[in-house]
């Protein structure tokens, strides 16, 4: 990928197009899902906030110039201490806000903010300058985890964070909140567009299904099939298990051609000339999408490519 490419890739990362939001008329809106949490939405990725007795706990933190609205809405949910950011990936709609928290939010040395990541969000955040998103010492996920999940208690409900490999990239967590039935996912699942499968930061087709199945199996539908667990996309409204399986099953069927095209011997060009999303364009691909139909089928046909 060039590098204009690159930075346009890393700058928006989602469903919405690539421009910059104009801050200053961005609004937070806020949302109450389930139990003890709530999304925040405004620009860049979805934030999700459990409120409770202990302190507040975000996942993620769009940018930097929406700390303070994000904070004020926050605060009217509670006015505990921030005790932990989770960052789901590098990318900056996600944690562009970190280090803006980091200096609002007053430091107590007794209930320090502790901003967890996989390791390789890490790794990624720290590598030199114009390559990933640095971010100042405060902003970083300090805080990181190696293994295959990490767990806290926190306001009365058990907290899952697991690492989902290779999937929107190399250090993708899913949040699960046990007591209030809520799954937070990241980038993983974008229900209004297409999956960006981020190869250059790790990414790969084969992950990003297996994290959608294991979305899968921590949401539970209500009797109805609808409800139950409620699940926080990375961008886009709140969604439940059936919308997951929609997505996952898309994919799924998305890949199967994909690579039985590649087993048929065509190129990249014939592959998308084949147009193998074509029944599913109009309900994933908009004017505005950052994942195009092509760029969709390109990563795709490069992630199998790598992985025969
Ligand atoms: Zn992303």
């Amino acid at each position: 990928m060039q590098l204009a490419l690159a930075l346009a890739a890393i700058a928006s990362c989602g469903v919405l197009a690539a421009q910059q939001p104009n801050f200053e008329n961005v609004q937070i809106q806020v949302l109450p899902v389930q139990g003890n949490v709530y999304m925040l939405a405004g620009a860049g990725g979805n934030i999700t906030v459990q409120v409770g007795k202990e302190g507040v706990l975000m996942v993620d933190t769009e940018y930097a110039p929406l700390a303070p609205k994000i904070l004020s809405e926050i605060r009217k949910l509670s006015n505990g201490p921030i005790r932990y950011i989770i960052n789901t990936h590098v990318h900056p709609d996600h944690v562009g806000g970190n280090d803006a928290f980091a200096a609002l939010i007053p430091q107590n040395p007794l209930q320090p903010l502790k901003i967890i990541a996989h390791q390789n969000v890490l790794n990624r955040m720290t590598t030199p300058a114009g390559r990933e998103t640095p971010q100042p010492q405060p902003g970083l996920p300090e805080d990181e985890y190696s293994t295959r999940f990490k767990d806290i208690h926190f306001n009365g409900e058990a907290v899952f964070i697991y690492h989902e490999p290779r999937a929107h990239t190399d250090g993708d967590s899913v949040i699960l909140f046990r007591g209030s039935d809520v799954v937070s996912t990241g980038d993983i699942f974008t229900p209004g567009g297409y999956p960006f499968l981020d190869l250059e930061r790790g990414g790969s087709v084969q992950g990003e299904i297996a994290a959608l199945n294991h979305i899968v199996e921590l949401t539970v539908p209500a009797h109805t099939q609808e409800g139950g667990t409620y699940v926080i996309p990375g961008h886009g409204r709140i969604c439940d298990e059936a919308d997951v399986v929609e997505y996952r099953d898309m994919l799924v069927i998305v890949r199967d051609r994909i690579r039985e095209l590649i087993k048929k011997g065509m190129t990249l060009d014939q592959v998308k000339a084949a147009k193998p999303t074509r029944d599913y364009d109009t309900e994933y691909v908009s004017r505005n999408s950052f994942v195009t139909a092509d760029r969709f089928v390109e990563a795709v046909y490069k992630s199998l490519s790598e992985h025969k």
